[in-house]
């Protein structure tokens, strides 16, 4: 029976002037997500968004997962949609509650009407009595409660009429692609994917870097960050993810720097790089899953120094959460799971065994001097591996 879907936003109304910007972005961004599961009309009407099928059913439960993953929804609800005409609608109202009834053995409930369309004979107050009194007659078990009930059906009385009970709450944000791009250290741990996740959602596209210390880090671990970048495409238009190796360079600074300056400098070459692959890809910023305090490399004056390293904005979404806060969003984008997988880490392959944590600026630049750095970012660079997920 529910064979359109409705889309609702909130923060885009606040957008003024540029708010069909942000409509029309998120319109191609739904077609794009359900292209593949029927030809979808999909349009826009006094602050709503309307998703139907040009002929024929599709995977409505499939289309609703994929669209609470769309930035810039609020919420979405499959609905009936038959013309406005009032016997219409009440035949169409016993449909939708027989789906209730029966399959979810639903026992009490309200109706809600709003009636768009002032030329509709009746007010919204007697299409709830009326409707309200049809469902009774019909379905036996049913009584109403209008504090507590099972379900409430949603009747909108507009060009056509709309019945719907099942309001589910989307991801929100802005719609991917509106905050222009920005490029994420995404390593295999539990932080960066969660960071990456949270720029995200507020319109920004996401190109990934991940550092590989192969064969310090196996390809499994490698494998693990594919799949990381998959989970967070999941919530855009796709993720492009650059593996840089990076073992030669850890070899360098193992070699040839203080070992309590280790980490500072590998996370200044991180940033570096970072930054070059940035500045190709047309990013505005980088982001990482950093947290004050979190580890040695990530006081601040560790985060001070690797700052230090580059111009573009350093993004640290997380930056005042504690570890719990972020397991939990982990958990809720799915990316948890994938985390805790045991491979080992590059960071956590050359590891000093009292890392500064209150590294000096002057210190780094001068231990770093030693080290043939365009060379060795140059190599990297020209080495990498860039997927498209
Ligand atoms: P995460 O859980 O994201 O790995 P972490 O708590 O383990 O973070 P660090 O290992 O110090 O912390 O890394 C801090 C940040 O540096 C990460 O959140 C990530 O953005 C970036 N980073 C660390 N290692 C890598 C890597 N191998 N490739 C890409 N980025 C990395
Ligand atoms: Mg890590």
């Amino acid at each position: 029976m529910e064979k359109v879907i409705l889309a609702r936003y909130e923060e885009i109304f606040l957008k003024g002037l540029n708010k069909n910007v942000f409509e029309n972005r998120l319109i191609s961004n739904i077609k794009k997500k359900l292209g593949d599961l029927a030809d979808f009309n999909v349009w826009k009407s006094q602050s709503r968004i309307y998703i139907e099928p040009r002929d024929g059913g599709f995977d409505m439960e499939e289309a609703i997962i994929r669209l609470t993953k769309v930035f810039g929804i609020a919420s979405v609800s499959p609905a009936a949609k038959v013309p406005s005409d009032y016997d219409r609608i009440k035949e169409a109202s016993l449909e939708v509650v027989r789906d209730l009834v029966e399959k979810y053995h639903y026992s009490t409930f309200k109706v809600e009407a709003k009636r768009g369309d002032k030329s509709f004979p009746m007010n919204s107050p007697q299409i709830c009595a009326d409707i309200g009194a049809h469902l009774l007659r019909n379905f036996p078990v049913l009584r109403v409660n209008v504090h507590d009930p099972d379900f409430i059906l949603y009747i909108e009385v507009r060009e056509n009429t709309y019945l719907y009970s099942r309001i589910i709450p989307g991801a929100k944000g802005l719609p991917t692609g509106t905050g222009g791009k920005a490029t994420l250290l995404l390593s295999g741990g539990i932080d960066s994917p969660a960071a990456g996740w949270m720029i995200a959602k507020r319109g920004v596209e996401i190109e990934a870097v991940y550092f590989h210390s192969y064969p310090y880090t196996s390809d499994r671990a490698k494998d693990k960050v594919i799949k990381l970048a998959e989970k967070i495409a999941e919530w855009s238009l796709g993720v492009t993810l650059h593996v840089v190796p990076f073992t030669e360079i850890q070899l360098e600074i193992n070699e040839k720097c203080p070992h309590e300056y280790l980490t500072i400098i590998m996370r200044r070459y991180m940033m570096k790089i970072a930054e070059r692959i940035a500045e190709k890809n047309g990013s505005l910023a980088l982001v990482t899953g950093e947290a004050i305090g979190q580890v040695a490399s990530q006081t601040m004056e560790s985060m001070f120094v690797t700052n230090h390293a580059v111009t573009l904005p350093v993004y640290r979404p997380l930056i005042g959460m504690d570890k719990n806060e972020v397991i939990e969003i982990a958990k809720k984008i799915d990316t948890y799971e994938t985390s805790i997988l045991p491979y080992e880490d590059c960071c956590t392959v050359f590891v000093a065994k009292h890392p500064v944590t209150k590294p000096s600026l002057n210190k780094t630049l001068e231990y770093e001097k030693v080290l043939d750095e365009e060379r060795l970012i140059e190599k990297a660079l020209r080495e990498t591996e860039t997927l498209k997920i």
